[in-house]
């Protein structure tokens, strides 16, 4: 008789937020490798501070798996990251203050938990040589770029506090693969869209304000550019980054439609039933960058990464689950006010 495969025990920072939820409801999910018929054995703990952002109510459907553990406790608390680091085979680190508008507001939260968070965590796997560490980045610490797009080599140039804090734990992480060998592997990926976003970014802002018949506000003359990338899309390709990435590397993933604000603005009022007297143009966000783009032919030739997900079908499915999920978003609109 064949042994059975040994189990992967894989530690998900952030795992109660948006993105990092996601992943760990696709890999516990039936089609994820910890499903009932998935080929590897993993076993998946979430270390999540629950800050506003955070919600367990993300990680319900896989509560009762066998292979799932939830820790409440922060990136930043050096023993508490020790010993889980200890007891894990892997990182996937999901964990930040991930809000553009509030690192304008204050950077303090930012700087402790995006940058030294990062590090403590990194500190613990060097220590117990816990690898691949998958750090997960945005495109945004390459700053702004009017026409083409970013190749992973170009430096990086952030703008805002939020950026420049991920910057800078993308280059700490880094050094600690050219420093010290440690299998470190970080991706960049464009805006995320999709269910259980918190209701302050844009997208889950305007559905969730639409769908109450309220007003939404545009910032500026809403020409900025964003390439939209499905969650379900993004967690595909962390999955082939973690599994057969390679150490040192970063990657940059998009999702392939790029919309100005106002084009977002209008194909959110179509889906929602409203129309423009919905929209409030507010004065512009300050340092605002004007366009995101990710060049991601190297995660496409490298790892077979594609974007599966459809924008229009996407965004259809988004506004339908907002929709019929009233009861996730209403209770957290108190906290998303800035
Ligand atoms: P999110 O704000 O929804 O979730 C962040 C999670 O981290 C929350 O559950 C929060 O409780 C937790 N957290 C915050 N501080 C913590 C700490 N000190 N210790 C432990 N847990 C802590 O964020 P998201 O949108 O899911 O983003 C996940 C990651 O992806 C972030 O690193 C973000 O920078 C990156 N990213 C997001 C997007 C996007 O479009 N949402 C785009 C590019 C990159």
């Amino acid at each position: 008789m064949t042994p059975p495969p040994p189990v992967t025990r894989i530690l998900v920072t952030g795992g109660a937020g948006f993105i990092g939820s996601h992943y760990v409801r696709t890999l516990l999910g039936p089609d994820g490798p910890a499903g009932p018929d998935g080929p590897a054995r993993t076993e998946v703990t979430v270390l999540d501070r629950l800050t506003y952002a955070g919600n367990l109510a993300n990680l319900a459907p896989v509560r009762d798996h066998p292979g799932f553990a939830f820790l409440h406790g922060d990136i930043r608390d050096a023993d508490l990251v020790d010993k889980l680091v200890s007891e894990h085979d892997q990182v996937v680190h999901f964990a930040a203050e991930s809000h553009v508008d509030r690192s304008i507001l204050g950077a303090a939260e930012f700087v402790r938990t995006n940058v030294l968070g990062t590090q403590t965590l990194l500190d613990a796997c060097l220590r117990h040589r816990t690898a691949p560490f998958v750090h997960i980045s945005t495109d945004e610490v390459y700053g702004s770029i009017e026409t083409g797009s970013w190749t992973e080599d170009e430096p990086v140039r952030p703008n805002s506090p939020y950026a420049a804090s991920k910057a800078s734990a993308d280059l700490i992480a880094l050094s600690y693969h050219r420093t010290h060998g440690l299998d470190v592997r970080v991706t960049r990926c464009s805006n995320n869209y999709g269910p259980h976003h918190f209701p302050e970014k844009v997208v889950p802002l305007f559905i969730t304000r639409l769908l109450d018949g309220g007003k939404v506000p545009l910032y500026g003359d809403g020409s900025h550019v964003r390439d939209w990338l499905h969650v379900d899309d993004h967690v595909r390709a962390i999955e082939l980054v973690r599994t057969r990435g390679r150490a040192g590397e970063i990657y940059n993933i998009g999702g392939g439609t790029e919309l100005s604000n106002r084009k977002l603005t209008s194909l959110l009022l179509d889906a929602c039933g409203a129309d423009w007297s919905h929209v409030q143009q507010v004065e512009d966000r300050k340092g605002h960058d004007r366009r995101y783009a990710v060049d991601w032919t190297k995660i496409r030739d490298e790892l077979g990464y594609r974007p599966a997900k459809d924008f229009a079908t996407g965004l259809a499915e988004t506004v339908a689950w907002y929709r019929d999920n009233r009861s996730w978003w209403q209770p957290l609109l108190s906290r998303a006010a800035l």
